[in-house]
């Protein structure tokens, strides 16, 4: 079991993560001397590992689970409000604790949930996805509005993160890709030994031992806890997190929100970020090798061909982080440090097109 304690101006909580992690699940509710507790979780994992959980913790607390069907639509204002309900009529009180069992999904509709009953009840975030390695910590919990998406939501933070690699096992390959691309990114920003060890040890996504899954797992919550320490309320250094989100971003949108997968866009999003910062800063970064790197992985390495570069220039002036006609993007001064440059439409279009 590796564990870390991730500290915040309001709060400090652990992060476990180890193969059956999951059993130190009662010692953890046993501090928080819950009244009730109420698990949530989406259909897939409850379909797997339901059971399992209940009945860790059925015999100690008053149990309830509530399952969401899974998919990103289950970040909406119904599925709230039903859960808002449900944990109303069962009669949860402030000293009830919710357990957020699945993916992103889960925890930042859970944690909003957690944020907003009777005004903040205590949540611990139990991730099974590698994506949530980015989710489950930060503090960000949020639903979707149809003007876009996690607009709506709060900052706060769980009591723990109980991550139990043995539930990734299930994981389809293309969500084992997604969490990679955000793995990938926390060592490009910040760990160029990290970044070193994940280009040297990882060549395919179906054949990643514990080990690796939980040092990628840990190093990963480390570099975003730490950023996000600097920057809780995401007012500044935080924006770096956004490396490769700008045009990954707009190739989501692009394609419709659904339709390909955040970390292949983010992926392209990465590339093209280090493409830029080599043109526009003249430095020398390994950009051959990572995309030969990337294509082993199974990660696309262009803009779809359906996508038309105009389009994808026009969707990044509009991003939420970005001023008005001005695309701030995120680049990368060496393996491990970014610096950032704002371009403006007809700049990176000059660029883009020599
Ligand atoms: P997800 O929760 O939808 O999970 C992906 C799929 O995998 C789902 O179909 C789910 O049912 C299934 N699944 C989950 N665990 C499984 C397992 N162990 N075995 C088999 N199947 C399993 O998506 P995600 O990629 O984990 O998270 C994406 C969400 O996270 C997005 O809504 C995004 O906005 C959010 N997010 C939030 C933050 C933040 O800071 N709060 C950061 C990044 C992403
Ligand atoms: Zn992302």
């Amino acid at each position: 079991m590796r564990s870390i304690k991730i500290k915040t101006t309001e709060s400090e909580y652990p992060v476990l993560v180890g193969d059956n992690v999951i059993s130190e699940l009662t010692t953890i509710l046993n501090d928080l001397s819950p009244s009730k507790v109420l698990i949530v979780t989406d259909s897939n994992v409850d379909k797997l590992y339901g059971e399992k959980l209940v009945s860790t913790i059925c015999p100690h607390f008053t149990t309830y689970k509530y399952v969401i069907t899974s998919g990103e639509e289950a970040k909406s204002f119904d599925v709230f409000y039903e859960l808002q309900t449900y944990a109303l009529k069962q009669q949860l009180d402030r000293k009830s604790v919710i357990l957020a069992f699945g993916g992103g999904v889960v925890g930042d509709l859970t944690g909003f949930v957690a944020a907003t009953f009777m005004r903040g009840i205590p949540y611990i975030q139990i991730p099974t996805t590698l994506l949530a390695h980015d989710s489950a910590v930060g503090g960000k919990v949020a639903i979707n509005h149809p003007e876009g998406k996690n607009m709506i939501g709060a900052f706060y933070q769980p009591k723990a993160v109980v991550y139990d690699s043995h539930f990734l096992e299930s994981l389809p390959i293309e969500e084992m890709r997604s969490g990679f691309a955000e793995v990938i990114k926390h060592a490009l920003i910040r760990s160029e030994s990290l970044f070193q060890y994940l280009q040297n040890e990882i060549h395919d996504l179906q054949d990643v031992n514990n080990e690796r899954l939980e040092k990628m797992i840990l190093e990963g919550i480390k570099i975003k806890a730490d950023v996000v320490s600097k920057d809780e309320k995401e007012l500044g250094i935080r924006e770096i997190l956004n490396f490769g989100h700008t045009l990954g971003h707009a190739i989501e949108a692009e394609a419709g929100y659904g339709k390909l997968s955040h970390g292949d866009c983010v992926a392209t999003g990465m590339l093209f970020a280090t493409w830029l910062s080599m043109k526009s800063l003249n430095i020398s970064l390994p950009y051959e090798e990572l995309k030969t790197w990337f294509k082993k992985i199974g990660f696309p390495t262009t803009i779809p061909d359906s996508q038309d570069t105009e389009n994808l220039i026009k969707r990044m002036t509009k991003d939420k982080k970005t001023k008005a006609n001005q695309i701030k993007m995120i680049l990368l001064k060496k393996i491990g440090e970014t610096t950032s440059l704002t371009f403006t439409d007809e700049e990176l279009r000059i660029l883009v097109n020599e």
